[in-house]
């Protein structure tokens, strides 16, 4: 099935809205400002191609004709995510709800390849008419367009053009952005947000940030690089090159006073942005959670649901939000 020619505004907007609790046709055609007619023969395309179900009557205030509800069918189309950590690959495959079906995890050793993780990831995806494509997630610099990453932290990964490469071994659609940025997709998913930033602390440091509801990359995919701004001049050498950065300093201390960096450091964040949402995220974070809850600004701070789930979910979701 082809699913690409499901994309127009109007399928989006009933799908995202079906997504969101609209349950009968009426009501769809009141939010999305379209006439009855125009909502019936959408949804028509959209159970027929697989992507919406009808799951019984349910009576709007009690009188009249009983409307058929609809929701989405988890199983009409599926995504799958990566993230490509500095010693790990995590994979889930989810259905259309953006719930995970299956999750993976596979240990990458030190100075792996960008063959190496083609290699961890060929047998873990599996192309098919109701799968949409792979998104990975993995640390910047990179190219959010072509797809061309040279992370910091990877040693030998210069200008590696990543999805064109996995693409060809793959078989599907490929989309590659930073591991930030899948993150705050994921939280955004779950969460309405808008003024917000999503905060990693794991094998490196960065924020995935949200402005006016819309993931900010900036203008050369760069944006969200908190941890390579710097915190102490003359501080230790940075994996970057530089001294005294975010993630240099915060990996130099530990307990209470790593805590501190990174409550400083997102503080700076809060007041350059007004941010008014914090998300805390990342293995260093999960370790002890109450620790940074402590440290942050006074805004609206919390940890992560999603564990370490978070960015292979956020990377399956750059390709899945592509239907909403
Ligand atoms: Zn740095």
């Amino acid at each position: 099935m082809d699913l690409t020619s499901l994309r127009s505004h109007n399928d989006r907007t009933v799908l995202r809205l079906v997504r969101s609790g609209a349950l009968s046709r009426a009501s769809i055609a009141t939010d999305a400002g379209l006439t009855p007619q125009a909502v019936s023969k959408i949804v028509a395309r959209l159970m027929s191609a697989g992507l919406l179900e009808e799951t019984g009557a349910v009576r709007d205030g009690g009188r009249g004709k009983p409307r058929m509800s609809l929701r989405l069918c988890p199983d009409g189309a599926h995504a799958y995510g990566a993230y490509v950590d500095r010693d790990e690959l995590r994979v889930v495959r989810l259905d259309l709800t953006g719930e995970v079906v299956s999750a993976s995890v596979v240990p990458l050793a030190p100075m792996f390849t960008p063959s190496d993780v083609l290699d961890a990831l060929a047998p873990l995806v599996e192309p098919g008419d109701r799968v949409l494509g792979l998104g990975i997630g993995i640390a910047g610099p990179l190219d959010f367009r072509d797809g061309v990453v040279s992370p910091n932290g990877l040693p030998g990964w210069s200008s590696v053009p990543l999805k064109e490469l996995a693409e060809e071994r793959l078989g599907l659609p490929v989309v590659v952005d930073k591991d930030t940025n899948a993150a705050v997709l994921a939280e955004a998913w779950r969460t309405p947000l808008r003024d917000a930033a999503l905060v990693l602390v794991g094998t490196g440091l960065g924020v995935g940030l949200l402005l006016g509801g819309e993931v900010h990359r900036g203008a050369r995919s760069g944006a969200g690089e908190l941890g390579h701004t710097t915190i102490q001049l003359d501080g230790p050498l940075c994996v970057c090159g530089r001294r005294g950065c975010v993630e240099a300093v915060h990996a130099a201390a530990s307990g209470v006073e790593a805590a501190r960096v990174l409550g400083a450091a997102v503080t700076n964040l809060v007041q350059l942005l007004d941010l008014d949402q914090i998300v805390l995220s990342g293995r260093k974070v999960l370790e002890s959670p109450e620790l940074y809850l402590r440290a942050m600004p006074e805004v609206d701070v919390s940890i992560t649901s999603y564990g370490a789930d978070l960015v292979p979910v956020g990377a399956g979701l750059l390709v899945l939000a592509d239907l909403f």
